[in-house]
């Protein structure tokens, strides 16, 4: 049994604020914003986190870096921090490989 969150986002058991999605990713709004616009950019396969990629799929870190900048295409932003957290440690709370897009506005 999957008791992962972010897999049932993926496979639709729990609704969310979808933004894009496509064959291997999903985008949507992180529940509890922490800039202007806050979303976070997930892979369909259930990965714990970056240090859990290997020679097969770490290219898709550039997947991931292509879809953060449509993402500041669309939203207008100025400015944006793109940070990916791994182990508790290091404040991980959804253990299902994502990256934080956190988009800014000047003014
Ligand atoms: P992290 O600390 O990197 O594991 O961040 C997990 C993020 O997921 C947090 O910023 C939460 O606000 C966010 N989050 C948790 N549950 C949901 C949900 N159901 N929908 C959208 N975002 C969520
Ligand atoms: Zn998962």
């Amino acid at each position: 049994m999957n008791d992962c969150i972010f897999c049932k986002i993926v496979n639709k058991e729990l609704s969310s604020e979808i933004f894009y999605e496509d064959e291997k990713f999903i985008v949507f709004d992180d529940i509890s914003p922490k800039a202007p616009v806050h979303k976070l950019i997930v892979p369909k396969i259930h990965i714990e986190s970056v240090d859990k990629l290997d020679d097969g799929n770490i290219s898709m870190m550039s997947d991931i870096t292509k879809i953060a900048k449509k993402i500041a295409k669309e939203t207008n932003v100025t400015g944006y921090t793109l940070s990916t957290n791994v182990g508790k440690d290091a404040g991980q709370i959804v253990f299902h490989l994502h990256v934080h897009f956190l988009g800014y506005k000047n003014g």
